[in-house]
Parts: structure tokens; sequence; C-alpha cells
């Protein structure tokens, strides 16, 4: 299986979800619901017994990372610390939603070459 999060819909409930590996070491395959949460919808997600993650864009890759109590009350849910780019998704249950907060990724770059010159080929 590959480390990167990949888009699907849920087989119970059909909702778009991400499916990805945990961590880069001992990681499980969890099923997070794509819409970031804000500090109060982490913490709601966190009393339900569901994990959060963070995350991160790398290049065309999205991957997850579980978070702890530090990154919990370091980097704080929907909220930019030092330029710090990562969304804090929770665990799938179907049905349920949370307290949202704006994506805080940055898009995907298409283009930074010069596109009135010749092809580089
Ligand atoms: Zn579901």
């Amino acid at each position: 299986m590959s480390r990167d999060a990949r888009g699907r819909a849920c087989r119970r409930c059909g909702d778009p979800i991400l499916r990805g590996l945990s961590d880069d070491w001992c990681a499980a395959e969890v099923e997070v619901n794509p819409t970031p949460l804000n500090v109060f919808g982490e913490m709601l997600a966190r009393i339900a017994h569901l994990g959060t993650y963070d995350l991160h864009r790398e290049g065309d890759h999205l991957r997850l990372h579980s978070r702890d109590h530090w990154q919990i009350a370091g980097r704080p849910a929907g909220i930019l610390v030092y330029c710090w780019r990562v969304d804090v998704l929770a665990e799938h249950r179907c049905g349920w939603v949370f307290p949202a907060a704006p994506s805080l990724l940055r898009s995907r770059t298409v283009s930074t070459g010069d596109l009135d010159g010749p092809p580089p080929f």
C-alpha cells in the first residue's frame, strides 16, 4: 500500500473520505473525513475517541500523520502557526460531522515555467 492518502467513497454511507496510512512507521490504515476541523471540532472528535490526523501536501502527494497531545497543543486545528500549512482531519464515522475550518493547504502548483517560450523538447 502506498503512503499517500487517496480519495474514495465510504463503502457504508457513500460520503467522500480519504484513506491512507497514519504514519511513516508502525502505521495503521485509516479513513478520515476530508473536511478540515477547527479547534472545537478536534476537541469533539477526541472526546468521541476518534483519532485526528494532520494532512500534509508533499508535492503532488497527500500524507496523513496521527496527532498526539503535543501536536494538538502546539499546532491547534484550523490555525496557521509559523507557516505550518496542514489540515486537521477526523477519523471517519458515518453520519458524524464536526465544526469545520477553511483549508490551510496550499493549492498544487500547476506551472512555474515560461508559458510563452519554446517547448522544452
Ligand atoms: Zn461512512
